[in-house]
């Protein structure tokens, strides 16, 4: 059994049920997460009979990098091959002192948003506990460039459509006996599954960003399926209600640029009326389409691209474009794991993990 998919109650319990005081648990995080130590021996503050359960029964299982790819900007896209043969993105940005670490929440994502290959590759199931601190762990221990000070869930899958495992990784993320990350350096970005908005909100309350892409519904519809469950009006209530809440009192909005559908003048005064409507104060981050096979979307001109985020910016709104990061490699975020994923699942499972290992 793998110790990274304890919750810090169920450690807690593991301990008191083996005779330990319930502080060994933080103990554990502590040499786990703070020092990466992956070897129960290497405990030295552990009880030697505790450590030999520990070993025989347990162990600290981190998902198996299969390839690293450095883009020109810096950043590094990682590959790691999960227990079952399927595979799953996080990327490292490095920039102006900052380590960021971005990570995945599940393996395809049923969302299927129309511009992305994530969703393209439809869903096959949540990330447990232990693969998304895994990812963490790995950048953090393995990447030689020093510790993570941000983390956003902006790799591949909905994170609030995995909640349950969502919550118990980001207490990690906040523990001082584990990453010891502020709320505001820990960001969930999601495509609007309300209910869970407005859960996140109570239970753990850091920094949001909503893929927002549309101001009507007729195309948010279109780009968002999940927008006719959850309506504009829903999620920008939600959005209200939850930056009072939020550590640094404002949402991030993400709007993917797609040429001829969402990026004209019109459509950024529409996205600033919307936010203004409903009294959010936000913060945009620009993505201009990164496109991947199969996609059928273009990338704006960048003088489109720029007199979106002006028109924003004179409508009194903070607005940056986001570098496209490792265009030079990869493209699209989940675009590279696609590619296997698709060839694993078109495969029986005692092919997959042999096509895994081609790499
Ligand atoms: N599911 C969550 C988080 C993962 S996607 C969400 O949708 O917010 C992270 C960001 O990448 C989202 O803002 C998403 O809209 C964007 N994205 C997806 N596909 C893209 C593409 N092909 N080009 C540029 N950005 C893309
Ligand atoms: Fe899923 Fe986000 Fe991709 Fe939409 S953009 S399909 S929600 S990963």
């Amino acid at each position: 059994m793998n110790l990274l998919n304890l919750t810090r109650s169920e450690l807690e319990r593991l301990c008191t049920e083996n005779g330990q005081p319930k502080f060994r648990a933080l103990q554990l995080t502590k040499w786990i997460h703070k020092k990466g130590v992956q070897d129960f021996a290497k405990m030295t503050d552990i009880q030697g009979a505790f450590r030999d359960y520990l070993g025989r029964k347990l162990n600290v299982h981190v998902p198996k990098i299969i390839q690293s790819t450095k883009s020109a900007d810096g950043s590094e896209k990682w590959l790691f091959k999960l227990e079952s043969g399927e595979v799953v993105e996080s990327v490292l940005i490095p920039e102006n002192g900052r380590i960021t670490a971005c990570v995945s929440s599940q393996v395809g994502c049923a969302v299927d948003c129309s511009f992305c290959a994530t969703g393209h590759q439809g869903f096959s199931r949540n990330l447990s506990l232990g693969e998304m601190l895994g990812q963490v762990w790995a950048i953090n221990y393995m990447a030689n460039v020093g510790r993570v000070t941000n983390v956003v869930l902006m790799g591949m899958g909905e994170p609030l459509l995995n909640y349950s495992n969502l919550k118990e990784f980001l207490k990690y993320l906040l523990l001082d006996e584990a990453y010891g990350l502020s709320r505001r350096k820990v960001t969930v970005s999601t495509s609007g599954i309300v209910p869970f908005i407005d859960r996140l909100r109570v239970d753990c309350p850091v920094s949001l960003a909503v893929s927002l892409h549309a101001a009507s519904n007729e195309l948010r519809n279109k780009l968002v399926p999940i927008n006719r469950k959850y309506p504009l009006e829903q999620l920008m209530r939600a959005c209200r209600d939850y930056q009072d809440s939020a550590p640094r009192k404002f949402i991030t909005f993400e709007v993917v640029l797609l040429d001829g559908v969402n990026d004209s003048l019109n459509d950024a005064l529409a996205i600033s009326r919307l936010i203004e409507d409903y009294g959010v104060n936000a913060k945009f981050n620009l993505i201009p389409y990164n496109a991947f096979g199969g996609g059928t979307f273009k990338k704006p001109v960048a003088e489109k691209i720029k007199g979106f985020q002006i028109k924003l910016q004179e409508s009194g709104h903070v607005a940056t474009v986001r570098k496209t990061r490792g265009d030079d490699v990869e493209g699209a975020c989940g675009q590279l794991s696609g590619i296997v994923n698709n060839r694993i699942s078109r495969v029986g499972s005692r092919e997959k993990a042999e096509i895994a290992g081609l790499f």
